[in-house]
């Protein structure tokens, strides 16, 4: 990236505001405040009207916190810093930036709806004041408009999106999209945090955030542009066997950098030049593709939140909606012990365990578990998706609801219906010797690889030579999988084909609602 001419007579003041781009380069809201402007303050919001709704114990505060005080140190060591509040970001950042009298505040853009309006009310309470809001394309390679159909229309297949990504990406050879915005040049732009009124100086503490520590410290995470450089100069060692090792969740397959992504200590940019690089070798040609491709998932589900907003809420394939789910006191009890890890299933019941240890889930995992919380209970997606976005340190509402309505198969490019995991043959399949299982359900180490997958199968001496009581020391299975699978099928015989049209009939109601609202 050049610096323009401007660059050279830049003068004014600036705000950086900080939200899922921790990291000090290869910024692109950062990069342009310091091009235009001979002065850039940074800051970062922890903003109530998302802290205030999570649990009082939450890792991703804890990582939040952790990978601010790198990000602070980073800017001190070059004369800035981070001006840290704790407030309102629609209250705080028009009073920061009145304060600090800027001419304009940037940041990079979100796309999920409610970061959408909380942009709009800060845009509209600073154009009072005559402070410009300029956003910036950063978290992902293509957002929004930038890959359409020939037809000119946005995707919902994934396939064609993909190769249509991958033709923008070969068709624009300046590399435009990927390339990297420099920082180390304009460095000595940077300002220090002011002391100011009415703004608490210094990083608060979890507890003045009021939160409680979670076991956060004891997962030893790798944190901040430091814990994802760590984490990705590990992974690019694997990637080319990433296809082979991807889906077993034993096996150190996948790069764990999601959380990361989330929070923007690293770069997709890096990432996805690197993964294109390593996808040109032969030996490491067909893992790279597949986790290239992994990323442009994650630009799809951005996209499909861009272009269908009602997503969060409503399946993407309206007449999923009708769909009758379980309900009631036995549905509760049901969906507790999915959460709890305590179905009597060991695949399902380690994959529950994990998250609720650690906060990350296996991608294979994700899948299974989510399909037995759908078809095998008859459970609402969205009751499952909204226990994922509690649970997840790499919780992204776009990934979270896409990969939901793919297990419901109401999403976009879904599986079919009638397509349901097997929790057995899955753990066989993916889980061939009960590592995995074993790790997370400890109980169940003495079971041999045949038992550990569906225990019940075995007789009460056999389990018991394992130490194994069923409904004492582990559950028997709160459903049984073939009598589950054929209700599923019943539930589902509600759904009729959907067209296109009416996919599109139900986003313009979608439109003509959140207009009524305002
Ligand atoms: P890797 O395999 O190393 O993949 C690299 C990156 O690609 C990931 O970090 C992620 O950013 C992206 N990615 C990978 N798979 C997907 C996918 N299917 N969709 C979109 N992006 C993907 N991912 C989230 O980041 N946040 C979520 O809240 C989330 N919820 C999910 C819920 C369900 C029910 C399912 C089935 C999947 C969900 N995923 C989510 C996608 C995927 O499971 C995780 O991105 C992945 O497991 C993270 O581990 P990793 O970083 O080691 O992945």
């Amino acid at each position: 990236m050049q610096l323009n001419d401007s660059s050279a007579t830049a003068s004014g003041r600036a705000l950086v505001w900080f939200r899922r781009d921790l990291r000090d380069f290869d910024h692109a809201a950062l990069f342009h405040a310091l091009a235009e402007h001979a002065q850039v303050f940074c800051a970062f919001i922890f903003d109530r009207d998302i802290l205030d709704h999570l649990p009082r114990q939450d890792r991703r505060v804890e990582f939040l916190l952790t990978s601010l005080c790198e990000l602070d140190a980073a800017l001190r060591a070059t004369g800035g810093g981070l001006i840290v509040c704790h407030a309102r970001a629609v209250d705080a950042i028009p009073h920061l930036a009145r304060a600090l009298e800027v001419d304009a505040v940037f940041a990079n853009r979100d796309y999920e709806p409610a970061a959408v309006a909380r942009d709009a009310a800060v845009a509209a309470s600073l154009a009072r004041d005559d402070i410009g809001f300029h956003l910036y394309k950063d978290q992902v390679i293509f957002e929004r408009d930038e890959v359409l159909s020939l037809a000119g229309k946005s995707f919902s297949v994934f396939t064609p999106y993909k190769n249509a990504w991958l033709r923008q990406l070969q068709f624009d050879t300046s590399d435009v999209h990927v390339r990297a915005f420099p920082i180390d040049p304009l460095r000595n732009r940077l300002a220090t945090p002011p002391v100011l009124p009415q703004i608490v100086h210094g990083m608060p503490s979890l507890e003045q955030l009021g939160f409680e520590p979670s076991n956060f410290a004891q997962l030893d995470m790798p944190t901040g542009m430091s814990g994802g450089q760590k984490l990705f100069e590990d992974f690019i060692n694997r990637i080319g066997n990433y296809h082979d090792a991807r889906n077993f969740p034993a096996v150190k397959g996948p790069s764990y950098l999601s959380v990361h992504l989330r929070f923007g200590t690293v770069s997709v940019r890096h990432l996805a030049r690197q993964a294109a690089e390593y996808a040109r070798r032969a030996d490491t040609g067909q893992g790279a593709q597949n986790w290239l491709s992994e990323l442009i998932w994650r630009d799809f589900y951005f996209m499909i939140l861009h272009h269908h907003p009602r997503v969060a809420g409503a399946a993407f394939k309206p007449e999923y909606d009708a769909i009758q789910w379980e309900s009631g006191a036995a549905a509760d009890a049901a969906f507790r012990a999915w959460c709890e890890g305590r179905t009597g299933y060991p695949l399902i019941d380690a994959a529950m365990a994990q998250i609720n240890q650690t906060g990350y889930m296996h991608n294979r995992l994700r899948m299974v578990a989510a399909c037995f919380l759908i078809k095998d209970l008859g459970i609402d997606w969205r009751r499952g998706e909204a226990y994922f976005a509690e649970r997840l340190n790499d919780f992204d509402q776009s990934a979270n609801n896409g990969g939901w309505q793919w297990a419901a198969s109401s999403g976009c490019d879904a599986q079919p219906y009638f397509r349901i995991f097997n929790p057995v043959t899955q753990s066989e399949k993916f889980d061939p010797e009960g590592k995995f299982i074993r790790r997370y359900l400890p109980q169940l180490a003495g079971l041999s690889a045949k038992q550990i997958h569906a225990p019940w199968l075995f007789g009460t001496d056999a389990l018991a030579q394992a130490g194994i009581t069923l409904g004492k020391n582990y559950p028997a299975p709160i459903v049984e999988h073939d009598a589950a699978r054929k209700q599923t099928l019943l539930r589902y015989a509600v759904v009729k084909k959907v067209t296109p049209a009416a996919v599109d009939a139900a986003d313009e109601a979608a439109d003509e609602a959140a207009v009524d609202a305002q």
